[in-house]
Parts: structure tokens; C-alpha cells; sequence
């Protein structure tokens, strides 16, 4: 079985995240979503809250399972038995971010592979990052965020 790990943060999820998902869905027999814990980031929605809104978006993929986990993504893929990573690519700077990471991951977790999709351009935009500062800033961020969200603060 073809298992692929698609972590991250989800800060919160955005529609670039979802895009992301919904276009590995046909390389993997499964997809898991996994909150990591970055212990040097600091997040702005709890993580119950995050993976709320991951389970509101992803439940209803048979394909698609959302979970979360502490330390490192390597170990975690070893221990579900996931082969593959999943990441998406906006732009150089992720490029140069993820290729480090991922020949890490390739040591650290005895193999693993990290499969990289190039964002959509209508999609190459957004980022969690983005949204949070809409939302913090008092703007509509409903552009930018799965249509079954809803923010409060
Ligand atoms: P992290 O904190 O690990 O970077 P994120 O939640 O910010 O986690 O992102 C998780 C993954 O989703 C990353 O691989 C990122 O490149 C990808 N991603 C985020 N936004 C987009 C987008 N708009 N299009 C494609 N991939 C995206």
C-alpha cells in the first residue's frame, strides 16, 4: 500500500493545501494529513482547532486520513509505514527550503521519498502565512480558505 504523508502546519489550511491533496489523490493509496509539531514556530490557531478544520475539509476523501504527531516527520512516516512525503512548491524559496529537508528526510527515515508538486499558478499565492495576517489584520481571508471554514478569533 502507497502511503504518503502530507505534514505541515496548517496555519490554518488554506485552499492551496487542499488543491495540493486533491491532486496526489490518483499517485497514493492513502494520504495522511499530519499536523507536525514545530517546537520553533509559533502558531496562531490551537491545535484542536486546526485539526477541526482539517477533518471538516478531508473526511469526506475515503482516500484521506488527518492526524497529528510529535518529533520528527521521519520517524513518524516509519512508524505508519509511509514511504512517501508530500510537499508543494510556489516558488524558489520553497524550493531551496525543501530540498534540504527532504535529502534529510531521505537519511533520517531510511529511504523515504519526498514527491513535490509545483503549485497551481492561481494557487502559487497563497500561503498560511498570508491568511493569518488577513485574519489578524481584520480582513476577509474567504478567498483564500476551504468555503466550509469559519473564523473567529
Ligand atoms: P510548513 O509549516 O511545514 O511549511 P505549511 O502548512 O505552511 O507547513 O505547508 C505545508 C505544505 O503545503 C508545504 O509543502 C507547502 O509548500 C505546501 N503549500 C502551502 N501552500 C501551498 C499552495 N498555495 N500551493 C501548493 N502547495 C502549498
Amino acid at each position: 500500500m502507497k502511503i504518503a504523508v502530507f505534514p505541515g502546519s496548517f496555519d490554518p489550511i488554506t485552499i492551496g493545501h487542499v488543491d495540493l491533496v486533491a491532486r496526489a489523490l490518483p499517485l497514493f493509496d492513502q494520504i495522511v494529513v499530519a499536523v507536525g509539531t514545530n517546537t520553533t514556530k509559533k502558531y496562531l490557531f490551537s491545535l484542536e482547532q486546526r485539526l477541526e478544520w482539517l477533518h471538516q475539509v478531508f473526511d469526506r476523501y475515503p482516500q484521506v486520513r488527518v492526524e497529528h504527531f510529535p518529533n520528527l516527520t521521519a520517524h513518524y512516516c516509519q512508524r505508519i509505514g509511509a514511504r512517501y512525503l508530500l510537499r508543494g512548491l510556489r516558488n524558489g524559496s520553497d524550493f531551496d527550503y525543501e530540498k534540504t529537508i527532504s535529502q534529510i528526510n531521505h537519511i533520517v527515515g531510511g529511504g523515504i521519498e519526498t514527491v513535490f508538486l509545483i503549485a497551481q499558478p492561481e494557487m502559487s499565492h497563497i500561503s498560511s502565512t498570508i491568511v493569518r495576517e488577513i485574519i489578524v489584520g481584520g480582513g476577509d481571508a474567504s478567498p483564500f480558505i476551504p468555503k466550509e471554514m469559519h473564523i473567529t478569533i
